[in-house]
């Protein structure tokens, strides 16, 4: 079985979120299970560095308005083709845009991904050619709009949804230029909201939908989560399956991780206080008995960092210290900044990205908070289990799939593996705090919960057992 994996974003050379953790861990998961996985990314200055010395399987004299190649390359670990597309791709800033702003050309930028996705699955002449295309959120879901419309409408495909808030949705005057048939530009094809849609396109083109957890499958089909696309993903029906993430347990394990001062198993908890204090440094935290809750996230209003924001005296006067590391807002980051001036040596904040630093948070605090608004999968939450540090979350997409609350009757069994709260408001966040630092009182639940956290399986054994049994089920189909 070979699948063409067709991703904005890869781990470990380009990442903006989750979909990079995703996409770079896949591969590695799916080839025990016999399913052969290479993944077209476009080229970006770090991809192409690392591409350097691959080899040139196709060119193009004119992709959306420059010269392109597709190079195959071997690059820390991955089958790679690169889209070498300089006119889109080469330039300095970030994935999607530069100085707050979106690039103006994203949406040529990532039909083309998609254009060559679609060429590259269907040119009979290739030595590699895949049964399946994989395509992952708004930049790569055009590429099963352009198989439906081109000359193998049949040609099974999947489109994974990590985030739905992302959907790719431009207006209908880009549509000419896409070099999509006319009947195209219709309510069941790519037409959007009087727009074009990606992702829309993508949903209603595919064989299958997946998306990252269960509930979240569930709840992106009613119209508080579906963001204006819960009438289609309620009409595609079965084809739409929750299938959680999975992480790489290489490269988060607590055994052996060089970012930690000091490394530990469930039975040698003692030694994450080696991390705690080194935590404690970093963020300038005063020594001392309170649990440290920590937040390591990008700081928006999906994350409920206004939540966070609002009640942040409120939260420290549970007694707990925080230990915050993000950016994102301006606004939130400053919120955040003025909450931690105002507590100097109980709370500390990193403004930045820094996944040393999250590795030691994860290995040094004792628990950390996920207030999300919605949360498709989420990563930080699967990270802290492995690491005995307790998540503390809102009940939301994949967050109440992966974590078991420590009420009562979980922890008289010894099933909890950390606390959920609902609604996602400021009394209800400040409760599950309190309930937290109660519990951190009683070392033995605590250190229960810490050690049942980390035998959960968060690895990626399950879930690309799914995506391989859904790969063979398309492809059966036919
Ligand atoms: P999302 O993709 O919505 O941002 P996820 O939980 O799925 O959320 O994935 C976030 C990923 O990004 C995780 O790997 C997390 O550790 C990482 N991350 C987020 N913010 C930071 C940060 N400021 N520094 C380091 N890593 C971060």
């Amino acid at each position: 079985m070979k699948v063409l994996s067709v991703a904005s974003e890869i781990q470990p050379l380009v990442k903006t979120g989750g979909l990079a953790d995703v996409a770079g861990a896949l591969p590695a998961a799916l080839g025990p299970l016999g399913v052969e996985m290479r993944t077209l990314v476009p080229g970006y200055p770090a991809v192409m560095a690392a591409a350097k010395g691959g080899r040139k399987l196709r060119g193009y004299a004119a992709l959306f308005g420059g010269r392109a190649a597709v190079i195959e390359a071997e690059a820390a670990g991955l089958s790679l083709l690169v889209l070498d597309a300089p006119h889109l791709f080469d330039r300095p800033g970030g994935l999607y845009g530069g100085n707050g702003a979106d690039w103006p050309d994203n949406w040529r930028r990532f039909a083309a991904l998609a254009r060559v996705a679609a060429d590259m699955a269907t040119d009979a002449s290739s030595a590699w050619q895949p049964d399946v295309v994989h395509a992952h959120d708004w930049q790569a879901a055009l590429a099963p709009a352009y198989l439906r419309y081109g000359a193998t409408p049949r040609f099974p495909t999947v489109v994974t949804i990590h985030n739905l808030a992302f959907q790719g949705h431009f207006p209908a005057s880009i549509f000419p230029e896409l070099g999509l048939p006319p009947q195209a530009m219709s309510v069941d094809g790519v037409e959007y909201y009087g727009g074009v849609g990606f992702l829309k396109a993508g949903l209603q083109a595919a064989g299958a939908i997946t998306t990252v957890s269960p509930t979240y499958a569930r709840e992106i089909r009613t119209p508080a989560f579906g963001m204006g696309l819960d009438g289609l993903l309620t009409l595609r029906g079965e084809s739409v399956v929750g299938i959680l993430n999975g992480i790489d347990v290489e490269a988060w394990n607590p055994v052996a991780d060089a970012y930690l001062s000091a490394s530990f198993s469930g039975r040698t908890l003692g030694a994450r206080a080696r991390n705690r204090k080194a935590v404690e440094e970093r963020f300038g935290l005063e020594p001392g008995n309170e649990p440290i809750a920590c937040i390591i996230s990008r700081l928006t209003w999906q994350k409920g960092m206004d939540v966070l924001a609002g009640e942040f005296d409120r939260l420290l006067g549970t007694g707990l210290k925080l230990a915050i590391l993000g950016s994102g807002d301006r606004a939130l980051e400053g919120a955040l900044l003025a909450g931690a001036a105002r507590h100097r040596g109980r709370a500390g904040i990193v403004v930045g990205y820094d996944e040393e630093l999250a590795h030691l948070m994860q290995g040094g605090c004792d628990a950390i908070l996920l207030p999300s608004r919605f949360e498709p999968c989420g990563l930080t939450q699967l990270y802290a289990l492995r690491y005995g540090c307790v998540p503390v979350v809102a009940r939301t997409g994949g967050l109440a799939d992966t974590v078991i609350d420590a009420n009562e009757a979980a922890v008289a069994a010894g099933v909890a593996t950390g606390l959920m709260f609902s609604p996602d408001n400021g009394d209800a966040l400040a409760d599950a705090c309190r309930r937290m630092v109660e519990l951190y009182g009683d070392r033995k639940v605590w250190a229960a919960m810490q050690k049942q956290g980390m035998r959960a399986d968060v690895s990626w054994s399950r879930s690309a057992a799914r995506y391989a049994d859904l790969y063979r089920s398309l492809v059966s189909k036919g």
